[in-house]
C-alpha cells in the first residue's frame, strides 16, 4: 500500500476564521515547522480579498518570501477565481487549489453563482494553471452535505467529479465542509470516484462537526483515498454551526498511523511543538487530542 499523504490546511482553512488576524511572522514559523516536519504538503493561504478576509491578507507575502526558500512540503495555495490565479501565479504557488460547490445554495452565497456556472468557470481556471506549469486539485466542497441544504444527492456530487476527470483534472478532493460526512458514506463516495477512473489521486477533506471526523478519515484511507487534509491541532471551523469544529488533528492522524507502523517519516513531535504553540497563541485549548496528551509511549504500544 501506497503511504498516506498528508496536506495540512490549518494556516488556510484554520486561521481564515479566527476572530484575530495572526501576524505574517508567526504564521511563517509555524509554517516552516510543518513544512519540515515530513508532511506533503502545506496549504499557506487563500487568495481572496484582503479587505473582506484580513485573516488571509498576507497570503501573497507569505508566498513571495517562503519561495525563496527550501522546504521538504509542497506549498499550496486557495484560488477562488481568476483574479486569485493571477496573484498565485505572480508570486509562484507550486500547488493551486480550486473548488466547486455541490450545494446550490453555499455555492450562491460563497461565489454569487450557481454549481454549473462556478463549475465552468473553476475548470478553466483550474486548466489555465495547468497550462501555466503548476499543480492543479480541485474539489467538490460541501460533498457529503450542507448547512444550508441538508443532504445533496451522490449523483450531483459525482456529476461534478465526472467533469473535473473529462477535463483531465484527476487530482480531487472531496470536502466535507459542514461535517455530515459519515464513514459508510465516505467510503461509498471514494469507490464511486475511483469507479470512474482509478488513477484518480482523491483527497479527503473532512470537518469533525459531529464528532465523526476520525472513523471518516479512515473509512476514505481503506476504500483507497491517497491523500488526507487535516489541520494542526485539529483548529477551524464549520461556517454553518459556528462551532470550532475544524479538520481531523494532523497530529492526531499523525499519530494513529505511526502506531500502524506507516508515516515513521514525519516528525511528530515537531508537530505537536506547532500545535501547542498555535494554541498559545491563540489563547485557547484546540480540538485535537494528541498535541495535549502527548503520543502514546512506544513501550505502552500492542
Ligand atoms: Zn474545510
Amino acid at each position: 500500500m501506497n503511504p498516506i499523504l498528508i496536506h495540512e490546511v490549518g494556516p488556510r482553512d484554520g486561521l481564515q476564521v479566527e476572530a484575530a488576524v495572526v501576524p505574517t511572522e508567526v504564521k511563517l514559523d509555524w509554517i516552516r515547522r510543518v513544512a519540515d516536519s515530513g508532511v506533503d504538503i502545506v496549504q499557506v493561504g487563500s487568495f481572496v480579498r484582503g479587505d473582506k478576509v484580513p485573516q488571509m491578507a498576507d497570503t501573497d507575502e507569505l508566498f513571495r518570501i517562503l519561495a525563496k526558500e527550501a522546504h521538504h512540503a509542497l506549498l499550496s495555495g486557495l484560488v477562488l477565481n481568476e483574479k486569485g490565479l493571477e496573484r498565485a501565479l505572480e508570486v509562484g504557488v507550486p500547488l493551486i487549489c480550486l473548488g466547486v460547490s455541490a450545494s446550490e445554495t453555499h455555492s450562491r452565497k460563497n461565489t454569487g453563482m450557481g454549481t454549473d456556472e462556478a463549475q465552468r468557470r473553476i475548470i478553466a481556471t483550474a486548466l489555465a494553471a495547468k497550462q501555466a506549469g503548476r499543480k492543479v486539485q480541485v474539489s467538490v466542497q460541501s460533498a457529503f452535505g450542507c448547512g444550508f441544504e441538508g443532504p445533496i444527492p451522490e449523483a450531483r456530487v459525482m456529476g461534478i467529479v465526472a467533469a473535473y476527470l473529462e477535463a483531465g483534472l484527476t487530482s480531487i478532493s472531496l470536502a466535507d465542509t459542514a461535517g455530515h460526512a459519515h464513514p459508510a458514506q465516505v467510503r461509498r463516495y471514494v469507490q464511486s470516484v475511483l469507479a470512474l477512473d482509478p488513477n484518480t489521486e482523491l483527497t479527503a477533506h473532512i470537518h469533525n462537526t459531529y464528532g465523526l471526523g476520525m472513523a471518516s478519515v479512515y473509512a476514505a484511507m481503506e476504500a483507497g483515498a491517497k491523500a488526507i487534509e487535516t489541520s494542526f491541532g485539529g483548529l477551524g471551523g464549520c461556517p454553518f454551526t459556528k462551532v470550532a469544529a475544524g479538520n481531523v488533528a494532523t497530529e492526531d492522524l499523525v499519530h494513529v498511523l505511526q502506531r500502524t507502523g506507516q508515516r515513521l517519516d514525519i516528525d511528530l513531535a515537531a508537530l505537536i511543538g506547532v500545535s501547542r504553540d498555535v494554541a498559545r497563541h491563540l489563547g485557547r485549548e484546540l480540538p485535537g487530542c494528541v498535541y495535549k496528551t502527548g503520543p502514546i509511549q512506544e513501550s505502552n504500544r500492542r
